[in-house]
Formats: C-alpha cells, sequence, structure tokens
C-alpha cells in the first residue's frame, strides 16, 4: 500500500461518538426534534404513575386500529391496567421471531401507607413508604401531587389526581430548618434521612365549632384528631370514602407540575419519570408509525421493575410468554410459542447514567454514555463482576450497530458507573429467560431518579429514529 493511501486509512481507524446535535443540525431536523419532544412533553406531564401511563398507551393503540382480536393483525393485551403487550403482524412469518421492545412503566415515588392519617403539632399528614430507589432529601420541601386510586368495599374504584392543575392544593414533607439541623449535618446521608419521617402535610385547618357539628359526637371532636377528622371529612365529601377506604387504595405522591425545557437554548427537557417513560414513548411512537412489511412487531410494558420486577404484572410473569401464545395460534399455529420466542430479537429499552459533569470521577470517561450522543447501547448492566447482567452476544450487538449505522442514527456505548463503583439493572435479563436475544438500548439522563431527571432533546428524538429502524427492518 502506498505510504499517503495508508496514512488517510489510519485516520478512519479511530472511534469517536457522533454528536446528535451535529447529526440534527440541519434546520429542519431541528424541527422535527421540538416537535417531538413537545408532544412527550405533553405525555409525560399527564402521565405520572404506571396506570396514567398504561391508560395513555392503551388509547393511543385503540385509535390506531389495535384490539384484543390477534386475527386483525393488530393485537393489545393490558393486563390489569398496569402492564400491556401490543403486536403488529408484519409480511415475514412469525416463525422468523418478534421485533420485541421492552420497556417500564413505573417510576420511584412516595406510596401512602395503607393506613396513612395522622395528626400531630397542628397538622394533619400522611405517612408514605417510598417505592424504588430515591434519595429521600430530594423529595422534601417541594410541591407534591397525589395520583392513585381508592378502592370501596364493594369494588368500586374512585380515581385521584390533585396538585397538578393551577388551581389544585398541592402537598409536601417539611424540611428541617438548617438553625437545628447542626446534629443532622454531622452524620452520614443514611443516617441523617429517616424514611419514617417521610410524611405529607394533607391538612392544618382546625374545624370551627359548627362545622364540627357534623362529626360524631361533640366530645370526641374536640379531644382526638380534629384536623385529621376534618381531612376525612373533606375526602367524603368530595370523593364519598371514608378512612377504611384508604386501606384499599394506591395513592403515589408524586413531584407536581409540568415537564420543562432547561436551558436558554431549551436543549434539555427537565422531568418527573424521564426512568422509563421516555422508552415508552419513543417505543409506543416506533410502533405506531412503522411499516407493515419484514418481520412482526411488539411493545412490551411491564410495571415493578423499580423494585425487582416481581408481581403479576412485572417482568419475571409469564404474561409475555401467554401473550406471544395468543398471537402464535392465531399467526402461525403450526408452531409454538417458545420457537417464537427463541427467534425473537428485543431492545430492553431504559435509561443509562450519563456523564455527570459534577462527578465525572464516579464514571470511566471512555466507557460513560454522554447526553447529546444518541440511544446508548449496554451490552450488560449488573454490579461488580457483571452479576445479575444478560451480556448480549457480540454477534446480536454487531448486527445492532449495523442497523444504526446504516440508518445514519448516532448511538453511543457505556457502562453505567465505574467497575465496582455501583451499578444498576433493567428488564433485559427477564427477556433474556425466553432465550431471545437482547440488548439494552435507551437514552442516558441526568440525575436519575430524582423528583427532575434531565434528558438530551436530541436523544429523545434521536431514540425513537432508533427504535422505529429497529422495528422496520
Ligand atoms: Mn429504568
Ligand atoms: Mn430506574
Amino acid at each position: 500500500m502506498p505510504l499517503a493511501a495508508h496514512k488517510e486509512s489510519m485516520q478512519d481507524l479511530t472511534y469517536t461518538p457522533k454528536s446528535a446535535w451535529k447529526r440534527f443540525a440541519a434546520e429542519a431536523d431541528q424541527k422535527e426534534i421540538f416537535k417531538f419532544v413537545e408532544r412527550y412533553r405533553e405525555f409525560l406531564s399527564a402521565c405520572k404513575t404506571e396506570r396514567e401511563t398504561i391508560a395513555y398507551v392503551e388509547r393511543r393503540l385503540r385509535e390506531a386500529g389495535y384490539g384484543e382480536d390477534p386475527s386483525s393483525g393488530f393485537y393489545l393485551a393490558n393486563l390489569r391496567g398496569k402492564s400491556l403487550f401490543a403486536a403488529r403482524r408484519g409480511t415475514l412469518p412469525l416463525r422468523e421471531g418478534l421485533s420485541l421492545i421492552a420497556a417500564h412503566a413505573d417510576s420511584p415515588r412516595l406510596d401512602c401507607k395503607q393506613r396513612p392519617l395522622i395528626e400531630q403539632a397542628g397538622l394533619a399528614q400522611a405517612k408514605t413508604h417510598y417505592y424504588g430507589g430515591i434519595r429521600k432529601y430530594q423529595w422534601l420541601s417541594r410541591p407534591l401531587a397525589i395520583h392513585g386510586v381508592i378502592v370501596r368495599d364493594n369494588g368500586e374504584c374512585v380515581e385521584i389526581c390533585l396538585g397538578e392543575k393551577p388551581e389544585d392544593p398541592v402537598f409536601c414533607v417539611a424540611d428541617l430548618l438548617p438553625h437545628l439541623a447542626q446534629k443532622q449535618v454531622e452524620q452520614t446521608v443514611r443516617e441523617a434521612f429517616d424514611g419514617e419521617k417521610l410524611n405529607i402535610v394533607v391538612g392544618h385547618k382546625l374545624p370551627s365549632d359548627e362545622e364540627c357539628e357534623t362529626l360524631e359526637t361533640k366530645e370526641e371532636k374536640k379531644e382526638e384528631n380534629p384536623i385529621k377528622k376534618a381531612v376525612l371529612e373533606l375526602l367524603h365529601e368530595h370523593l364519598d370514602i371514608c378512612e377504611e377506604d384508604l386501606i384499599t387504595a394506591e395513592l403515589e405522591v408524586v413531584p407536581a407540575g409540568s415537564a420543562r425545557y432547561v436551558g436558554f437554548d431549551r436543549g434539555l427537557l427537565g422531568a418527573y419519570g424521564h426512568d422509563d417513560r421516555i422508552c415508552v414513548f419513543t417505543a409506543l411512537e416506533a410502533l405506531l408509525s412503522s411499516e407493515h412489511l419484514g418481520r412482526s412487531k411488539a411493545i412490551m410494558f411491564w410495571d415493578k421493575e423499580e423494585i425487582g420486577s416481581d408481581g403479576a404484572t412485572g417482568a419475571s410473569s409469564r404474561f409475555l410468554g401467554y401473550c406471544v401464545e395468543t398471537i402464535t395460534k392465531a399467526w402461525d399455529p403450526t408452531i409454538s410459542a417458545s420457537q417464537v420466542l427463541l427467534q425473537s430479537q428485543a431492545l430492553s429499552a431504559d435509561v443509562t447514567a450519563a456523564l455527570d459533569p459534577d462527578y465525572q470521577d464516579l464514571h470511566e470517561k471512555q466507557n460513560a454514555a454522554q447526553l447529546g450522543y444518541g440511544p446508548c447501547f449496554s451490552k450488560f448492566t449488573g454490579s461488580r463482576g457483571k452479576y445479575g447482567a444478560s451480556d448480549a452476544d457480540a454477534e446480536y450487538f454487531g448486527l445492532m450497530r449495523g442497523l444504526l449505522n446504516r440508518a445514519n442514527i448516532p448511538w453511543q456505548v457505556a457502562e453505567l458507573g465505574k467497575v465496582d463503583s455501583g451499578g444498576g439493572g433493567t428488564v433485559a435479563l427477564f427477556l433474556a429467560q425466553w432465550g431471545m436475544q437482547v440488548i439494552d438500548l435507551g437514552p442516558a439522563l441526568l440525575a436519575m431518579h430524582s423528583p427532575f431527571e434531565l434528558a438530551s432533546c436530541a436523544d429523545i428524538y434521536a431514540t425513537w429514529l432508533a427504535y422505529s429502524a429497529f422495528l422496520n427492518r
């Protein structure tokens, strides 16, 4: 090889991730990015629980012709309003397997306890039990909303969503003032923030004597918990429920307010619940905009990922297998569902940690994800010596990398933090249990699991393109 040519080829040998902002620098692309992100922003502002998310997804799918009859080629199954599978029949026979994108619709939060209401120091409070991995102090002294359901003993279900409209009241956990925190600031974070102190303020007004007439007997109201009783009166008046009904409720306490653009240039979207509704929304949009050609395509959204994926609506249940059985009977009855599952190829669609500008030392930079460089492949998750990982095979990773390269979609690859500095898991291993090929692919976030997570607008758009390319093979 002549020297000059050799030098030229040398320049192309190194790998550098490509910026999604540079790839989508054209004015038309920029417009598309913000058109797409604005729709995502509205979805995220309205859907803050797994139930609200699954209801939204089901509504969008039904509008597009999906239903419970698989013979239509547009199948959907909703398990208890918390988990959903949808599939679109392709032109290739089902025995070639599904192209499946799986994500989770639950996010870390505070759940009200089954007997939440207490009264102390002139305040009515609701006791909570946190759900998923939170840093407790991030939930203090900020406006919170209550979303959920209350089930009466006759089975009737009352929905509640309070704290989102400008005229609604909000709720909050009052933090300790710095003046009295001298002992606390010397404790470890674990010691300083007690789970039993995550009590949200839900009432303060002492009822007037007149109002008290409506409460049982005059004696009772004066001595015991008059504020809590007044709160129960309000709940009874507006929702027709009593304290016992709260025992059979699922009341989720989440940050109040809408998703907001962040930065002078609005390049980021800040919100509660990007993890993992960013992947739910982009996967749903990818399925809805997918073509009829090629492999059959599916999406699977689970609940319970943030607490280990157990439970009937979590990824460790057999629901996915039952759904694949249903479509196999309808679309390719001479084969078994297990053959379809074995031949399937999946993306475990979940977020990863972006390189934190202020804690860069916790990442190994060459193998860290950076905001704005497209969705991120994680060959494996887990912790320490890759424990708990479904390590994707090189062959499948190569196939997926080639797919995105040929579609000119920016992507990157990362591990979650330095070796031995922590770790995390996704639903990849639950997909792998069926024998299918699977790899993690999703956007990176800053401040993951916080009440205000940050995502790059370019990454949100690029993730949708990547999932679309995957489903349209
Ligand atoms: Mn997640
Ligand atoms: Mn998570």
